[in-house]
């Protein structure tokens, strides 16, 4: 019905103003502007991690109609790098961009969130947030701060990280001053290392200067844009400490409860595509970048020896029990994962295992020397 027609059946003079009002009111409340600050814990311009947290912030402004506007602050624009969770939590901004277990201080239970030593993968990962209940305990963990996280996609599998002397065996880990955050971290501390959680801005010049002796950071695309090769003699793989690292969108509770219930799905969706697109960044780029340090960098590419991953593997376990044992929120996410990684466990063994063991390395690795 058009609107003249309809002015026309509700009645002329007053009662149609009154008519005309009455329709049209909702429409005008619904175009409340709002304005949001995102703070993050990357470096201005990291590729996919903080440029991800802009393309997050563009997404939901297109998807709103420009109803919701989100201001992007990289680590120590606004606030430091590790504050961003107090500063979402306390409602200075609305929202931020990080990895949960560098909030391990706070919450134990933060760590299953983003990677657990020999855990699960990507795949995994997405798995069991999203059907295996894992998001939910996510957001029974960070209820407590006001706070609500939503999975900002996975890294895949990350590298072992760069060191200056080779490990040959886990007493090679004792004394290194090595820059590897959580669960790993304390997988590395039980072999004897000295564990260092260092913001990304600040990873190379501590390493070139001899403050660390080794760092993890993320895959060959990243590793490759921080120079790293230029300040470590080796490149070690697998990132066991890393299976398949979720990113963190996390959102001020007061303030997305604040939001029209169309804006706090168009928040959601666009989480979801952030997901697909995270992934999908690194499993397009990582292999070119691991090219390039190989070729044009001449990086030694090395693999973690058997013994030492056992051991490694070893000591993860007994890091998981310790950390699920620090409080109930902790056990209880840990009961999580550990069940529903044996369920899942068992496809993956009769499908990707067995298929990666079995194709005849289409893409071989191409090392020098
Ligand atoms: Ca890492």
């Amino acid at each position: 019905m058009k609107r003249r027609e309809f002015l026309k059946k509700a009645g002329t003079g007053a009662a149609a103003a009154v008519a005309a009002t009455t329709v049209m009111a909702p429409a005008v409340i619904a175009k409340k502007t709002y304005r949001w600050k995102m703070v993050t814990t990357w470096p201005p311009k990291l590729p996919v991690l903080q440029t991800g947290a802009v393309r997050f912030a563009k997404r939901v402004e297109e998807c709103s109609g420009g109803r919701l506007k989100i201001k992007v602050y990289a680590a120590g624009e606004l606030v430091p790098a590790f504050n961003t969770f107090d500063a979402v939590s306390q409602g200075t901004v609305q929202c931020g961009s990080a990895a949960s277990y560098y909030w391990a201080g706070k919450m134990p239970a933060s760590q299953w969130f983003c990677a657990v030593p020999f855990g699960l993968n990507a795949d995994g990962m997405s798995a069991w947030l999203h059907e295996g209940g894992g998001l939910k305990l996510w957001e029974e963990t960070y209820a407590p701060f006001n706070v609500i996280p939503r999975p900002g996609g996975s890294t895949g599998v990350q590298m072992g990280g760069w060191f200056n002397k080779k490990i040959n065996k886990i007493s090679d880990f004792k004394g290194l001053k090595f820059r590897i955050p959580g669960l790993g971290g304390k997988v590395v501390a039980k072999a004897g290392g000295t564990v260092v959680l260092t913001p990304g801005g600040e990873i190379f010049t501590n390493l070139e200067r001899g403050v660390i002796d080794a760092t993890e950071w993320v895959g060959p695309l990243h590793d490759l844009r921080m120079g790293f090769w230029q300040a470590a003699k080796y490149y070690y793989y697998p990132g066991w400490h890393e299976p398949g690292s979720i990113l963190e969108l996390s959102f001020n509770k007061k303030a997305y409860e604040s939001l029209p219930k169309d804006l706090q799905q168009i928040i959601d969706a666009v989480c979801g595509e952030m997901e697909q697109w995270t992934l999908a960044q690194f499993n397009a780029q990582n292999g070119a970048a691991l090219q390039t340090l190989i070729d044009k960098h001449h990086v030694n590419l090395v693999q973690f020896p058997k013994k030492v991953m056992d051991a490694l593997r070893k000591f993860s376990e007994e890091v998981v029990a310790e950390e699920a044992a620090k409080d109930k929120m902790a056990t209880k996410v840990n009961n999580s994962f550990q069940k529903f990684r044996k369920v899942i466990g068992t496809w993956g063994e009769v499908s990707e295992k067995a298929y990666y063991n079995n194709i005849e390395k289409p893409y071989p690795l191409k090392v020098k020397g």
